[in-house]
């Protein structure tokens, strides 16, 4: 199932002086009808990486996902978001069954359940790490302070409120500990949104338009700035 949630591959190939989007290259060009097989170097198709991320391999990082289903299936541009972070998964020897998914590192976030420990449902996540350069001794200490900050009555199932003490006020705050505790500047929500969260979520967002676009059509079509000057009509070899 996760493999599914990661969605299809996406590439991106340029005939007739468009940029084409597909999941696979077409035997013939969508727009001229011309045969693909074989083509000029430029014109070769590229893959188009994706901007998820399975979150339980990602360690030490803010996580955000729909509240509800995937973002490829159910995201709106409005719909809820859930955040989360990343613990390390602990044993540095494991790290290699992590990286290939055999061990599922968890995610902490806090609900009106109190601070749920997931080790599945952040397949298809945006990640962001939190350790910048120069704050990696941190990683040693990281899964006490996580489970030390979320053991703490604040995150008490009772004291969640929908809009004031949530997933977000969960994972701001332990953000903040974490800068404090390296002598660093705190962030504020709008901060911390504006700076990391809205880049990311506009990216996921161009990036679900492209891809049902193409689930519909079977391929997406932009002007291709790169060509306006190449190829004349016909050119291409058939
Ligand atoms: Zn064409």
């Amino acid at each position: 199932m996760q493999q599914v949630e990661a969605g299809k591959p996406l590439i991106k190939f340029t005939h007739c002086k468009k940029r084409i989007y597909s999941f696979r290259v077409p035997r013939c060009c969508p727009l001229c009808q011309q045969d693909m097989g074989s083509r000029k170097l430029e014109e070769a198709p590229v893959s188009i990486s994706h901007p998820f991320t399975n979150g339980h391999q990602e360690k030490c990082s803010f996580l955000l996902r729909p509240t509800q289903g995937t973002f490829l299936r159910e995201y709106d541009g409005r719909s809820d978001l859930h955040v989360g972070i990343t613990n390390t998964n602990g044993a540095f020897p494991l790290q290699l069954l992590r990286d290939s998914g055999l061990v599922a590192g968890v995610v902490y976030n806090y609900t009106a359940h109190g601070v749920q420990r997931d080790e599945t449902g952040w397949e298809q996540s945006v990640s962001i790490p939190l350790l910048q350069p120069g704050m990696f001794g941190l990683m040693d200490q990281w899964d006490k302070y996580l489970e030390d900050f979320s053991t703490t009555g604040a995150w008490l199932p009772h004291r969640y409120e929908e809009d004031h003490h949530n997933c977000y006020s969960y994972t701001l705050t332990f953000i903040n500990c974490i800068l404090t505790t390296e002598g660093r500047e705190q962030l504020d929500k709008a901060e911390f949104t504006e700076k990391y969260v809205v880049p990311r979520t506009r990216k996921v967002s161009k990036y679900i338009t492209l891809y049902r676009a193409i689930e519909v059509r079977g391929f997406y079509v932009v002007d291709d700035p790169d060509q306006e000057t190449s190829s004349a009509p016909g050119s291409a070899l058939c």
